[in-house]
């Protein structure tokens, strides 16, 4: 995995020193000497880890961290804090201004490789959420990018898994005050409580009374409804190797006893506001897939989505000798509808017949809206009789009464005419079937519409 690390710090000496290390490892490595170069350098999007020094004149690395992290072209970039001393005050300053991890000098080389390992994997998941996240913005709605960067990761679910009475009770006062925390002793009950409590997070002791604290971590990254929960590890200094392990296999961070409040706080809000940023993207994406694939008037698939399921659908229908056919629909004298009640009420009748067709399909069948008036119905496994019986019964279900539109005010007769057609077996693409359907179609408006004409099989 090559990653790029930015080293950002103001002294040669410390950058030689990390990029050594670094190049070792076959990370490839930029440098920033200062803030400002730094943010410029993450704004080209030419870094995929920070590791950021604090002291430095000019612009501190508090400073460069909350750029970063309230840019929502940044706020995704992983970054470290590397500071000075083992002090505490730092840590917190370095975690509220949203860094995702610290190290302090003199830098521990495991520390540094898990760390930044850890961070280049995790942002490469992240990534690819947000590169499919920009390339659909343009969809309109909020930007996801700008809406997770703005989380505070605030009032948060959390699931506390802990049976030492004493930390259980520190622990979760200190989280009541910026979340709603479950405080559960028994792993066991924890495992079914998780996937039922839509838990954000859940924090794990590593020294439950007889039950290995790792395994539940792993149950609750395996299961469907909770692998997608952040994971904090708590355990005492002596349990690195757990720890690690436990990094290894996805558990998003740790703690050591006794647990620092204010670090607790931090650690807590930094991976709720990373996973409320993947899901935030997540759910953009879901969304505007959605979009991509539905036509807004109607609600039934578009064009577009038709023209990508029918070729696998035939290609099924071919391969196994099965039934195939297609019903081009459109409405008779719809111009007329539209002259006469307007362009509004239009919309209105094309909305409620696509709801009356949407009635008479099957889950397989597919029904898209094919252009203005015309809608296609693809029914697999039908062949020609089976097909003209639901095309007669659709065109039934569209005269047997009148569409009410304008809050109710008007009742318009509409009536419709179907081409039908199945495919044939010396048909090569779905596109020769569909022709022979517009045929039928324009036999049955040039016969009088209102009629169900089919191609011969
Ligand atoms: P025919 O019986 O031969 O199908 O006559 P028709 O008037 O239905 O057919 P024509 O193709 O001449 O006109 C279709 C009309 O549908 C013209 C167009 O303005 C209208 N139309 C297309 N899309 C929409 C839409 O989204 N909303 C509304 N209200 N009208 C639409
Ligand atoms: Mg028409
Ligand atoms: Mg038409």
């Amino acid at each position: 995995m090559s990653a790029r690390v930015l080293i950002v710090d103001d002294l040669y000496p410390n950058v030689r020193l990390l990029e050594t290390k670094l190049s070792l490892e076959y990370f490839d490595v930029v440098v920033a000497m200062n803030g400002p170069d730094a943010l410029a350098i993450c704004e080209r999007g030419a870094c995929d880890v920070v590791l950021l020094d604090v002291m430095m004149p000019g612009m501190d690395g508090f400073e460069v961290c909350r750029r970063l992290k309230s840019n929502p072209d940044t706020a995704h970039l992983p970054v470290v804090i590397v500071t000075a001393l083992d002090q505490p005050a730092d840590r917190l300053r370095g975690l509220e201004a949203g860094a995702d991890d610290f190290l302090t000098k003199p830098i521990d080389d495991t520390a540094l490789m898990t760390r930044v390992r850890s961070l280049v994997r995790l942002k490469a998941v992240t990534d690819e959420l947000r590169n499919r996240a920009l390339a659909t913005r343009e969809i309109g709605g909020a930007d996801p990018l700008a809406l997770a960067a703005a989380d505070t990761g605030e009032n948060a679910k959390i699931l506390l898994v802990e049976d030492r009475p004493g930390a259980a009770d520190r622990i979760g006062t200190a989280l009541a005050q910026h979340h709603q925390v479950t405080v559960e002793s028994d792993p066991h009950r924890a495992l079914v409580l998780a996937p039922e409590g839509g838990f954000e997070l859940a924090l794990v002791s590593l020294d439950l009374e007889g039950f290995d604290g790792l395994r539940l971590c792993s149950q609750l990254r395996s299961l469907d409804r909770t692998r997608t929960m952040s994971l904090i590890m708590i355990g005492e200094m002596d349990e690195k190797s757990r720890i690690t392990r436990g990094l290894d296999f996805g558990v998003n961070d740790y703690l050591l006893r006794p647990v620092d409040r204010n670090e607790l706080i931090a650690r807590v809000r930094t991976q709720v506001r990373r996973r409320r940023f993947s899901e935030t993207l997540r759910s953009a994406l879901q969304a505007s897939m959605e979009l991509a694939i539905t036509d807004d008037l109607t609600g039934l698939h578009n064009r577009r989505y038709l023209d990508r399921h029918i070729g696998p659908v035939f290609g099924d229908a071919m391969l196994h000798q099965k039934g195939l056919a297609c019903l081009l629909l459109d409405i008779d004298r719809f111009k007329l509808i539209n002259d006469t009640w307007g362009h509004e009420a239009g919309d209105e009748v094309l909305r409620a017949f696509a709801e009356r067709i949407r009635q008479q399909v099957r889950p397989m069948d597919i029904l898209a809206r094919y252009g203005g008036e015309e809608v296609v119905m693809v029914v697999p496994g039908a062949e020609l009789p089976e097909a003209r019986a639901i095309a007669e019964r659709i065109r039934e279900r569209v005269e047997a009464a009148p569409f009410t539109v304008q809050r109710g005010t008007r009742d318009i007769p509409v009536t419709v005419s179907i081409g039908v057609a199945v495919r044939r077996p010396t048909d090569a693409t779905p596109a020769d079937m569909l022709k022979r359907a517009d045929a039928a179609l324009y036999q049955a408006k040039s016969a009088g519409r209102n009629r169900v004409e089919a191609a011969a099989a």
